[in-house]
């Protein structure tokens, strides 16, 4: 089956009468256990409940490894380092990473004598510093500078040198990417952007091949007690019956945005992998289905950011992204990434094109 089939039933059960598609959430702490509890599937619900059960399942199905469902994206993210991560041990990360990732890293990691090699995706800058590194880790496209690297490329480099791959592949979605058939051991992903797409919930996930790297994960989140509540889990599943659907429009949206504002004379750089002529995009068309719904631009100040975004009508201005409803955001109004004052990272929702294209030719009219 295709994907956009296959996110319409996966992890659904199969069809049993007078029962509903998909099981409602399973509200417990504990479960009727008597006696040996390892003959009982569920006992205590830090361990184990099955709505994460049918939500990890679909995850499964559709990244083509085992998954493990987490509160939020970064504790999926916290979940592989403090896992795999020890004094003395050398992580790659990109320069260019999500921030809080880096946070992380040179913060709570460099402190307990982890080294931390930064690098940026661009070139495949990464490459050169594999050499006795414990892990690679490799977001593509980065969030939000859009940069993008070879990862089966760069999987095989870092397994010839017996380094653990791990991609942050929140904004793609396993649907636009597919880490583990890249080559890499562990694909994480913040579920709270375009996997759900509603703007209603925070969730994250670690999927990976090898049973024994993935059971360090899920007893890591056992034993840690950073476990997701039902409803969220629940909530997700019933939204990635959609992925298909809203990515599809989504990133039509996006290169139909691109390509408008690369024409524009307000509009001093547009970086979108789908865009022809983007220096990530000859990379991009071989590992990937979907470019995804980010479509980062720069104006030239604050002030003509800001005003941009006060006269966009249809243009929610927020963080985060992947949601149906199209929204930006000047990014250097928060710390940590290395971009100029006018950057916009800009996430196409569903709305009608039409609409879009004109909010943004009203909003970019007011800037000259
Ligand atoms: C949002 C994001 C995260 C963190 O996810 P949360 O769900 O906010 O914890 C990690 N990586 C990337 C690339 C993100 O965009």
């Amino acid at each position: 089956m295709y994907d956009a089939t296959r996110v319409t039933r996966a992890g659904v059960p199969e069809a049993v009468q007078g029962e509903a598609f998909l099981q409602g959430p399973v509200f417990a702490s504990a479960f009727h256990a008597a006696g040996d509890p390892s003959a009982v599937p569920y006992t205590y619900a830090r361990f184990n409940n099955p709505t994460w059960n049918q939500f990890e399942q679909a995850l499964s199905e559709l990244e083509g490894g085992e998954a493990v469902v987490f509160p939020s994206g970064m504790a999926a993210v916290a979940s592989i380092f403090g896992t795999l991560l020890r004094p003395g041990d050398t992580l790659v990360l990109p320069s260019d990473s999500y921030y809080t990732s880096r946070v992380i890293a040179q913060g709570y990691l460099a402190e307990m004598g982890v080294r931390v090699q930064l690098a940026s995706t661009r070139g495949n800058a990464q490459l050169a510093h594999l050499e006795g590194a414990k892990l690679l880790w490799l977001e593509s496209p980065s969030n939000p500078g859009l940069e993008v690297c070879d990862i089966r490329m760069l999987a095989e480099a870092a397994h010839a040198q017996g380094v653990l791959v791990a991609v942050d592949n929140t904004t793609p979605t396993m649907l636009g990417q597919k880490p583990l058939e890249l080559g890499a051991d562990f694909s994480v992903a913040s579920a709270t952007k375009a996997l759900t797409g509603h703007s209603d919930l925070v969730l994250g996930y670690v999927a990976a091949k090898d049973s024994t790297l993935l059971s360090k994960v899920r007893a890591w989140r056992t034993q840690q007690g950073a476990i997701p509540g039902p409803m969220e889990v629940w909530m997700a599943h019933r939204s990635l019956g959609t992925l298909a659907l809203r990515l599809e429009r989504q990133c039509n949206n996006a290169l139909a945005i691109a390509h408008f504002l690369s024409r524009r004379p307000e509009v001093l750089e547009v970086r979108y992998p789908g865009l022809p002529e983007d220096p990530a995009h000859s990379i991009a068309v071989r590992q990937m289905s979907y470019y995804g719904p980010v479509v980062s631009f720069t104006l030239a100040s604050r002030e003509q950011a800001e005003k941009f975004l006060a006269n966009c009508k249809l243009v929610y201005e927020a963080t985060s992204f992947g949601g149906l409803h199209t929204s930006a955001e000047r990014r250097a109004r928060w710390s940590g990434d290395i971009i100029s004052e006018g950057f916009i990272r800009f996430s196409a929702g569903c709305e009608d094109i039409r609409d879009l294209l004109a909010d943004l030719e009203q909003a970019l009219a007011t800037l000259s």
